[in-house]
């Protein structure tokens, strides 16, 4: 059976109490590996590492660390097959997917952030006859990357990337619940001569290794991509100590069709995607497709017709569409939630259960892709977030009631607009209340673009410039110029 040990101060090793936790495969329900299960003396170990190595890593030239960072991307590029294998057994996601995205995405990640701090251009500010300003940006020293299950490296990979570019040494807390892929990560890193201390792993729960992380003094940012329930929590911890924070949380997205909207068949099918990709567990599905009432029925029943077309299946399968939820808690969760939905008035128009399958797969967490109708706006269901493969469907009358309902839940992520009318686009834009909105389109991602969100569901920016900003302290340095003797 695998074992994911921590990475601190350049080794592999066991939690410092020698404690395990067992890491299931979601696909058949069973244990299939076992991971260090951290705690306090743990992070107190990676932190004092990282604290030792910051000085000389932040000193060193971008382009070295560039380097280092392209020979992980290399790494894990020559190794696409074995880490999508290992992703998508340790999450449950298509094989597929974590192929064609999640791996090639967290060595563009680390390839992108490479290349972003060699070409960083400081500022410099000449006051005439005066002084010339130069803003250093200077590392931070200890940075905290926490990420969560759902694209374990690919989110993993868009926070150390930029954290280590900019010369900061990183702590890092993959999910407890998918630890797998980090690991891997942590080899190649190795591999790759990554100093020992400049990047640290430590697995383990939220409360006993996240926790004791975010608090630690030596830590001057925190990365945090997860729940809104704890992202409050990290805000709340790090208050008073004024750390740089970064929060990226939950959504209620919404996908708002308009009657004008062209629904050709490509496009249908990436309406799907935007609500069923990695079995609805992305930040960014839409979980709200609001229709213009005029198109409403012609609308549902292609949209159906294509829902009910989705292969539910063992995520090793090539033709598998929606693989497992990612643990059985979530799971029951999910099904909860589709239960809460038919009390609520709801009528489920497909889907609405688990799926059962055979063979290996028969002890798997698996949902069926449920469209639901019927319901009012400010339910629970069409409130709060489920983070599984379970779309609501609402019709709306015109522009400003479509903006109420897409505007009407406490998170803002991110939106996409289905419209032909280039006014109308550009005005929804411009008062949709979402970090993101993307028109005529989905998941579209350049990541030099900001990204993140408003309201619960974010705090602060990544991507680009945006992350480099984070990652580092601007420091202006204002040298006089004299007049001649
Ligand atoms: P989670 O909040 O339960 O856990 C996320 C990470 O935080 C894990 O590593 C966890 O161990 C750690 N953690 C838990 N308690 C902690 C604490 N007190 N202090 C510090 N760390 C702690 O989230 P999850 O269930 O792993 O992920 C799903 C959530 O993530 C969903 O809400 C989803 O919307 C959100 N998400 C957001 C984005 C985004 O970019 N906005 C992207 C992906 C996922």
């Amino acid at each position: 059976m695998p074992s994911f040990q921590h990475l601190i101060d350049g080794r592999m090793v066991d939690a410092a109490d020698g404690g395990w936790r067992d890491v299931h495969e979601p696909a058949t329900g069973q244990v299939y590996a076992r991971c260090a299960d951290g705690n306090a003396a743990d992070v107190e170990r990676a932190v004092a590492a990282a604290a030792a190595a910051a000085p000389d890593w932040g000193r060193r030239p971008a382009g070295e660390r560039a380097a280092l960072l392209r020979r992980m991307a290399d790494l894990v590029e020559q190794r696409l097959d074995a880490f999508a294998a290992a992703e998508s057994r340790d999450s449950g996601k298509p094989v597929a997917l974590a192929r064609n995205v999640d791996i090639p995405r967290a060595v563009a990640n680390l390839r992108f952030f490479a290349a972003a701090i060699e070409t960083w251009d400081g500022a410099s500010h000449a006051m005439p006859g005066q002084a010339i300003n130069v803003t250093l940006r200077q590392p931070l020293g200890v940075a905290a990357c926490i990420s969560p299950w759902n694209l374990p490296l690919y989110l993993f990979t868009w926070k150390i990337a930029p954290a280590l570019a900019c010369g900061n040494a990183v702590v890092a807390k993959p999910s407890e619940i998918t630890p797998c892929t980090a690991t891997m990560l942590a080899e190649v890193a190795l591999e790759a001569g990554l100093p020992a201390g400049v990047f640290n792993v430590v697995h383990g729960e939220g409360p006993a290794v996240g926790a004791p992380l975010v608090a630690h003094p030596q830590v001057k940012a925190v990365s945090f991509t997860g729940s809104t329930r704890t992202g409050a929590a990290i805000a709340a911890a790090t208050a008073a100590q004024f750390k740089k924070v970064s929060l990226e949380m939950g959504g209620k997205n919404p996908a708002i069709v308009f009657a004008d909207a062209d629904l050709s068949d490509a496009n249908l099918d990436t309406i799907v995607r935007s609500g069923f990709a990695n079995q609805g567990e992305i930040c960014l599905c839409g979980s709200r497709l609001l229709v213009q009432r005029s198109i409403y029925e012609d609308f549902r029943e292609r949209y159906l017709t294509r829902v009910k077309a989705l292969r539910v299946g063992d995520p090793e399968a090539a033709e598998s569409d929606l693989g497992a939820l990612v643990s059985k808690p979530h799971f029951d969760k999910v099904v909860a939630c589709i239960e809460r939905a038919r009390s609520e008035g709801g009528t489920v128009l497909c889907g609405g259960q688990a799926v059962q399958l055979e063979g290996r797969c028969a002890e798997g967490w698996f949902v069926a892709p449920t469209v639901i109708e019927s319901l009012p706006a400010d339910c629970a269901t069409n409130q709060e977030e489920i983070f599984g493969p379970v779309v609501t469907l609402m019709p709306f009358e015109d522009e400003a009631d479509a903006l109420a309902l897409a505007n009407g839940t406490g998170y803002g992520l991110a939106a996409s607009l289905w419209t032909r009318d280039i006014d109308r686009a550009q005005r929804m834009a411009s008062a949709l209340e979402f970090g993101i909105v993307w028109i005529n389109c989905w998941m579209l991602r350049d990541l030099r673009t900001p990204f993140g969100g408003v309201k619960q569901s974010g705090v602060g920016r990544e991507g680009g410039v945006e992350a480099l900003r984070f990652f580092t302290e601007a420091k202006n340095v204002c040298i006089a110029v004299h007049p001649a003797a």
